[in-house]
């Protein structure tokens, strides 16, 4: 049976709810197709969403109540020697209900973002995996479920994320080379609120060490230990890249030696955090952090004849803090936009598609964050082995010196004009943003799920 769409949108993850929301809202005649039971359940278990993704990204959102779990109002840099905190850096902070980031749970959030859509006209199917695209005269024309349904649209927008190939069989991309892949490792812990609340507060703690100390990747080679802080839970996760000095290691081996080097030797750990929780789950995933940073990976193009690739699975993660959220949003929005107007001109070619490419190269945040080499460029401190060069750098990466005009700074004046050009008004919505979200916070009130 073949079915005709405008608009298949693959995957109801963080991006694809926002695409096919704003497709069907422009009156293009919308599907979106999830190959997880429930929207949410394959992407990562949580995430810190930093703020600039609410600020700057869909008004629905903003304006909106989804469910987050806990507002981050600061960034806790812990460095370790020794197996003993030596120094701390607690530069970024922020008065409530002011917040560098929100906690959440994805399962959730992307329930929320798909209900919205749904509300909007769009066709969810869950339990459907697009397996295929159908090329005709060299442009995608719809795609093949699981099922051997034929669907067909005149736009596919793939946002499916890094473990999809819809845009390799399309002949669009290319498979991401594993210096550009972090495999993470998460541990999911009950912790009461009150517990949160006291050993945490409102901050996520980050644990930076020289690779001697073994609590995590080699700098530059990966993430440093984090703790994202939820509810009544908390997420200890450890990264490393799958190469690392030109060489392959055993990194699932690794990141569990490292874990297990921070809890028997650093006090924090023994003595403030682990009597008070209880483990959950032990989760791992990969994310192609560094794919902006390889010229190879970089040039490969986010659109083609009939198809248009948003989020993960155009490789539009951040380089330096490993957050993609907010460029999934930036993207989506962008693809909707073009795929309005190029079923409205009656040209889905690559050439008019093209646009897409041109957005989202001006969008003052994609290109700026996928190229950020702060991390990367961590490795020197490895020769140097230089620990205020190493503070210096953290303070500039975690702490107070992320909003200096060349990093986060920049983007966030260029954005901020922009949005007041386009709508005066959100001068006042911003500060309501943060009021609404805070007190529904601290009432744990959101709005109800389709699942409840
Ligand atoms: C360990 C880890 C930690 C992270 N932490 C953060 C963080 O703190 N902050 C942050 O902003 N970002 C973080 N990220 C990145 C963030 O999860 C992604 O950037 C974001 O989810 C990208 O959104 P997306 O819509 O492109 O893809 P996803 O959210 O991954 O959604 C893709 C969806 O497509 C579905 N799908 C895939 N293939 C098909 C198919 N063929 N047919 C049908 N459905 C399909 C999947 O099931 C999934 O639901 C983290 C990622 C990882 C792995």
């Amino acid at each position: 049976m073949v079915e005709q769409y405008d608009v298949i949108v693959v995957g109801a993850g963080f991006g694809g709810p926002v695409a096919a929301k704003q497709c069907a809202d422009s009156g293009l005649h919308t599907i979106m197709l999830e190959r997880s039971k429930i929207p949410g359940e394959k992407v990562v278990s949580g995430l810190v969403i930093p703020v600039y993704g609410f600020l700057f990204g869909p008004e629905f959102i903003r304006e909106g109540n989804p469910p987050i779990e806990r507002p981050i109002r600061s960034v806790m840099n812990r460095f370790v020697k020794n197996g003993e905190i030596y120094a701390s850096d607690h530069s970024l902070r922020l008065p409530a209900p002011f917040t560098v980031g929100y906690s959440t749970y994805c399962k959730p959030f992307c329930i929320w973002l798909a209900d919205r859509a749904v509300d909007s006209g769009v066709e969810l199917r869950t339990a459907t995996t697009a397996v295929d695209v159908i090329i005709e005269n060299g442009f995608v024309r719809g795609v093949i479920t699981d099922k051997g349904e034929e669907l067909r649209s005149k736009i596919v927008i793939d946002a499916g994320g890094t473990q999809n190939n819809l845009s390799l069989k399309a002949g669009i991309r290319k498979k991401f080379v594993p210096e550009a892949i972090e495999l993470y490792m998460i541990w999911d812990f009950e912790m009461a609120k009150e517990d949160v609340d006291s050993v945490f507060g409102n901050s996520m703690e980050f644990f930076h060490a020289m690779p001697d100390e073994k609590i995590g990747a080699p700098l530059g080679y990966g993430s440093t230990l984090y703790f994202f802080t939820y509810r009544d839970s908390i997420h200890p996760g450890l990264g490393q890249f799958l190469v690392t000095e030109g060489k392959i290691p055993n990194v699932a081996k690794l990141l569990r030696e490292y874990f297990d080097n921070f809890t028997t030797k650093v006090r924090r750990w023994r003595e403030d955090i682990a009597p008070k929780v209880k483990l959950r789950a032990v989760t791992w995933d990969v994310c192609p952090i560094y794919a902006g940073l390889i010229p190879e990976m970089r040039k490969m193009p986010y659109f083609g004849n009939g198809m248009l690739i948003i989020g993960d699975a155009a490789g539009f993660e951040s380089a330096a803090f490993g957050d993609g959220v907010p460029s999934a949003w930036f993207s989506a929005e962008i693809a909707a936009g073009v795929a309005l107007e190029s079923i409205k001109a009656g040209d889905t070619s690559k050439a008019f598609l093209k646009r897409y490419g041109d957005r989202v190269k001006a969008d003052p945040f994609i290109m700026h964050t996928i190229t950020d080499t702060r991390r990367w460029d961590m490795r020197e401190v490895l020769k140097s082995k230089s620990e205020n060069e190493h503070k210096k750098r953290i303070r500039d990466h975690w702490g107070i010196g992320a909003f200096r005009y060349k990093y986060m700074g920049g983007p966030c004046l260029k954005a901020t004009g922009r949005s007041i050009k386009n709508d005066p008004g959100i001068i006042a919505k911003w500060p309501e943003m943060f009021r609404r979200y805070y007190r529904n916070w601290e009432e744990n009130r959101f709005d109800r799920l389709s699942t409840d």
